[in-house]
C-alpha cells in the first residue's frame, strides 16, 4: 500500500467512526425527544445508545492514538533509512543497500537507491584500481631511473624514493616512505647533507658560484654526484593559482666524467710541462742566434728569427696558462702568501707588458694614492701579479693602437683594496660579461689571438684569495676589470 492510500484509509476510518458517532448521538437525541426521559420505555434505549457511543468513542480514540504514533513512524522510518543510506554514500561506503518494503513508492526509491550505490561502487573501484595502476606505473618509472631521486612534500615527508637513492643512502624503503626527511636524516649523514642543501637551496654546495659535487662512498668506491633541487609547483584546488607541492632531490652520478676530467687535466699538465723545456730551449737558441758574436743575420733571417721568437713566446704563454689551469682544476693550487705593496704588483705587470704596449703605442697610466692612504696586501704576489699582468695584456691587446690604459689601486674601506685595469677599447657586449670568465671562452668574432683561458684562471686565482674579479664594460667605450682583495 502506498502512502497516499494509507492516509486515505486512515482518514476514511476516522471519518466513518465520527459519522457513526454523530448518527448514534442523533439517534440518542431522537429517543430523548420522542419519549419522556423519565419514562421506563426510554431507559433501555438510552442506555444502549450511551454504551454504543462510549464503545465507538473509545474505538475512535484508540484508532486516533494508534494513528498518532504509527502513521508518523511509518512515514519517518523509511525517510530515516534513506537519510542513513545517503550518509553512508557520502562517507564513501558504497556497499550500503536499502530494503524499504513499506510502500510501493519506497520500494521503487530503495531499488533506485541500490542501483545508484552499485554504480558508484563500480565507479569507485574502477577509479581506485586505475589510480593504483598509475601509482605502480609511476613507481616503476621512478625506480627504473638509474640516478638517485627523492620526492618530498611541503612538510618534507618522503613521498617517493627510488632504489638507487635507497642504495646510496643505505636505507630500506619502509624506513623512508611517509617519514619526515629531517627525522630520517638524524641517523643518516648523507640525507642530512641533502636536506640541509635543500633548506639552503643550493647555497650549501655552491662555492664561488660553482656547484661543488657531492662526494659519496657508494658501490665500494668514491663517487661524485651533482645535486639538483627541483621545486614542484602545481595548480591549486581552484585550478588557476599555482602553489608549491613539494621538492624533488635529484642526484647525477658524475664519477665517470670526473675521472675523464682528471685524466684530461693530468694529460694537459704533463704535456704543458714537457713543452715548456723545449720552448725555453728554442728561445735560448734564438737569443744566441741574435747575438752578433755568432754571426750577423741578414734582414730576412732576422725577420724569421723574430717571428720564431714571437710564436715561441706565445707558445710559452699558453703552456704557462694551461699549467695554471691544471693546478686549479686538480686542486693543487698552493698559495704562498706574503705581505706585498699593491704598487709592487702594478710595477711588475707594467714591466711584463712594456714591450707589447710600446709595440701598439699604448700609453699606460698609473693611478695610485699617496703612501699611507693605501694598506698592504697579504697575498701570493706571484699569482696576483700574474692576474694583473694578464688583465693589462688584455687591455693592451683589445685597445685600438695608440690608445691609453689606466692601472690603479685604491683603499675601498678599512678591510678592502681594489686594483683595476681600465681600457678605452672595443668593450664587451653585456651578454658575455659572465661567460668571459669560463674556460676557453672567447667573445664571438674576436680577431686578436688568444686562448680564452686568461680570465678564467685570473678569477680562480683571485677567488683562491677570497677575493673577487669583476668586469664593467660597454660596447665601444671600453672595459674596467676590478680585483677586490682583503687588506
Ligand atoms: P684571451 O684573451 O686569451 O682570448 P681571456 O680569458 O683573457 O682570453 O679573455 C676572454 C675573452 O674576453 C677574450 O677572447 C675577449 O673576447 C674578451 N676580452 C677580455 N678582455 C677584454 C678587454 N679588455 N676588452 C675587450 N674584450 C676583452
Amino acid at each position: 500500500m502506498n502512502i497516499k492510500s494509507k492516509l486515505t484509509f486512515a482518514i476514511g476510518i476516522l471519518v466513518a467512526m465520527i459519522v457513526l458517532l454523530v448518527v448514534l448521538s442523533v439517534a440518542n437525541l431522537q429517543i430523548l425527544t420522542a419519549t419522556e426521559p423519565d419514562s421506563p420505555a426510554a431507559g433501555p434505549g438510552l442506555e444502549r445508545a450511551l454504551i454504543w457511543i462510549i464503545v465507538i468513542g473509545a474505538v475512535c480514540i484508540c484508532i486516533g492514538v494508534g494513528m498518532l504514533f504509527k502513521l508518523p513512524a511509518s512515514i519517518n522510518r523509511p525517510i530515516k533509512q534513506l537519510t542513513d543510506g545517503i550518509l553512508e554514500i557520502a562517507n564513501h561506503h558504497y556497499e550500503v543497500s536499502l530494503n524499504l518494503t513499506d510502500s510501493e513508492e519506497l520500494m521503487e526509491v530503495s531499488k533506485n537507491f541500490n542501483r545508484m550505490a552499485r554504480r558508484l561502487s563500480d565507479y569507485h573501484n574502477s577509479t581506485l584500481s586505475e589510480l593504483l595502476a598509475s601509482k605502480r606505473y609511476m613507481e616503476t618509472i621512478i625506480n627504473s631511473i638509474n640516478e638517485p631521486i627523492i620526492g618530498l612534500d611541503n612538510d618534507r615527508r618522503i613521498l617517493f624514493i627510488n632504489d638507487e637513492a635507497l642504495n646510496i643512502l643505505g636505507l630500506k624503503r619502509e624506513q623512508t616512505i611517509k617519514q619526515l626527511a629531517e627525522e630520517v636524516s638524524m641517523t643518516n649523514d648523507l640525507l642530512r647533507r641533502l636536506v640541509r642543501g635543500l633548506l639552503e637551496k643550493g647555497k650549501n654546495n655552491e662555492v664561488g658560484g660553482k656547484k661543488e659535487p657531492l662526494k659519496i662512498y657508494a658501490n665500494n668506491k668514491e663517487c661524485y654526484f651533482q645535486v639538483k633541487y627541483v621545486e614542484i609547483t602545481m595548480k591549486a584546488t581552484d585550478g588557476i593559482t599555482m602553489e608549491k607541492g613539494g621538492d624533488v632531490i635529484m642526484l647525477k652520478n658524475i664519477t665517470e666524467f670526473r675521472e675523464l676530467d682528471t685524466a684530461k687535466t693530468t694529460f694537459i699538465s704533463t704535456i704543458s710541462h714537457e713543452l715548456k723545456t723545449p720552448i725555453s730551449a728554442i728561445l735560448m737558441s734564438l737569443q744566441l742566434l741574435n747575438d752578433k758574436r755568432i754571426g750577423k743575420l741578414n734582414e730576412e733571417q732576422a725577420d724569421l728569427s723574430q717571428s720564431i721568437k714571437e710564436n715561441s713566446e706565445r707558445l710559452l704563454n699558453i703552456t704557462g696558462e694551461l699549467l695554471n689551469m691544471t693546478q686549479v682544476e686538480s686542486g693543487k693550487l698552493q698559495l704562498k702568501p706574503k705581505i706585498t705593496k699593491p704598487i709592487e704588483l702594478i710595477e711588475y705587470a707594467i714591466k711584463a707588458n712594456r714591450v707589447q704596449a710600446e709595440k701598439f703605442g699604448i700609453q699606460i697610466e698609473v693611478e695610485y694614492p699617496e703612501d699611507g692612504k693605501i694598506g698592504k696586501l697579504f697575498v701570493d704576489s706571484e699569482k696576483i701579479a700574474w692576474v694583473l699582468t694578464n688583465l693589462l695584456s688584455n687591455a693592451i691587446r683589445y685597445s685600438a693602437e695608440n690608445g691609453r690604459v689606466i692601472i690603479s689601486a685604491r683603499q675601498v674601506d678599512e678591510k678592502h683594496i681594489e686594483m683595476s685595469v681600465q681600457d678605452f677599447g672595443k668593450g664587451i657586449d653585456p651578454r658575455y660579461h659572465k661567460s668571459i670568465f669560463d674556460h676557453y671562452f672567447r667573445v664571438p668574432g674576436t680577431k686578436v689571438q688568444g686562448s680564452g683561458l686568461g680570465l678564467s684562471i685570473s678569477r680562480d686565482f683571485v677567488e683562491a684569495h677570497n677575493g673577487t674579479l669583476n668586469v664593467q664594460s660597454e660596447l665601444g667605450k671600453g672595459s674596467i676589470f676590478t680585483i677586490r682583495l682583503n687588506s
